[in-house]
């Protein structure tokens, strides 16, 4: 009777294949045990005028009560008059840095078997702005937005982030050479917050000589952050370094500590609804959402399940080269628990 009362997080089980992976996860989850109890919300079928899209009101509540939740892939409906379904989580739960943790799956062969870092990605300026307009005709203009604000809150993230899980190293990455100014506010506010955590080795690495280091040995790095574009880009580098975004888990972080976990790829249309997709990205993305939560041991244990089922390669999904469903890759998993 003295059991703790279970976190509630928010569950968007999302399109497409999401319903069949979010069940994936709801049944790990059980088998190991996690105090989690689910509030699911579905995306609507028609446009909530509150949020100006297919999103409700409620469901977005839903997550600034819990501060925790865990999203599967979302199709944006086409049509005029709505935000995209991103955008609106994004802009409403004022979610400013992406985590995307990029490792090795040991047993899953990719040209490197060393590769162990994190990118975090500044999500709310930048290129990313939205601000676009034509000059004269043949000239138009972008606005790359960069914030002291903004700055400063990615990179006390960074900095946090590494010192509460065990980094030894931060490499802010940019192109100040060129984009002076702009570039270069992100890297004086980095160099700020830096000095306050002398236990972290801070560095400043060129994008492209970056991306070249990336290429020829990954594990030169340990947590990266950047600003928007240049996160969009060497994020997704670094899925590709480890397998493809069907693996790749990550974590937006908002304002007042709110979580909000999701898998890297879409609603793959293609399969949904025929027992293949890979949770692997989603149960990786909710092991994140657990370390958000401290709850470090079942994260370890479930991470442990799921490497361990992928390394024995007895049980694996098409997209790895098996021919599992994504129920029995999953009855695997929990077997490993
Ligand atoms: P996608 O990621 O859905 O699919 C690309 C390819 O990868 C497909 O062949 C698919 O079968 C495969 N794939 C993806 N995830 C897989 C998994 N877990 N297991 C096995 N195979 C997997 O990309 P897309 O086709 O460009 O987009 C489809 C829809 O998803 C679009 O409506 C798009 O807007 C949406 N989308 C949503 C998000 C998100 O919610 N974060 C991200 C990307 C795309």
């Amino acid at each position: 009777s003295s059991a703790p009362a279970p976190i509630i997080a928010t569950l968007f089980p999302g399109d497409g294949i999401g319903p069949e992976i979010a069940e994936s996860v709801k049944q790990v989850f059980q088998a190991a045990e996690v105090p989690i109890e689910w509030e699911e919300h579905y995306v609507g079928d028609q446009i909530d005028p509150r949020t100006q899209s297919f999103l409700t009101w409620e469901s977005l509540e839903s997550v600034r009560r819990n501060r925790v939740g865990l999203k599967g892939p979302m199709a944006t409906p086409v049509g005029k008059g709505h935000r995209s379904l991103n955008l609106t989580l994004r802009k409403e739960l004022n979610l400013y840095a992406n985590v995307r943790p990029c490792y090795s799956l040991p047993g899953y062969k990719t040209r490197y078997d060393n590769v162990n870092l994190i990118t975090i990605r500044e999500n709310t300026e930048g290129e990313y702005s939205g601000l676009e307009h034509q000059v004269v005709r043949g000239v138009v203009e972008s606005l790359k937005i960069i914030t002291r604000q903004a700055s400063l809150r990615v990179a006390e993230y960074a900095f946090h982030y590494a010192k509460t899980h065990g980094r030894e190293r931060v490499s802010a990455i940019h192109k100040a050479n060129i984009m002076q100014k702009t570039d270069g506010l992100f890297l004086k506010c980095c160099r700020e917050v830096a000095e306050k955590y002398p236990e972290i080795t801070y560095e400043e690495v060129v994008i492209d000589n970056c991306c070249m280091m990336l290429v020829k040995n990954p594990a030169l790095f340990d947590v990266l952050v950047m600003p928007n574009l240049y996160g969009d880009i060497i994020s997704d580098l670094c899925a590709g370094l480890v397998g493809g975004l069907g693996l790749t888990p990550s974590c937006n972080i908002g304002e007042a500590g709110i979580a909000l976990a999701e898998a890297v790829h879409g609603s793959a249309p293609d399969i949904a609804g025929k027992n293949l997709a890979n949770p692997t990205a989603l149960l990786l993305s909710a092991v994140t959402m657990l370390r958000h939560l401290e709850l470090y041991d079942k994260a370890e244990r479930i991470q442990d399940a799921i490497l361990n089922t992928i390394a024995e390669g007895k049980y694996r999904t098409a997209d790895l080269g098996g021919s599992s469903s994504t129920t029995d890759f999953t009855k695997a998993i929990c077997g490993h628990l």
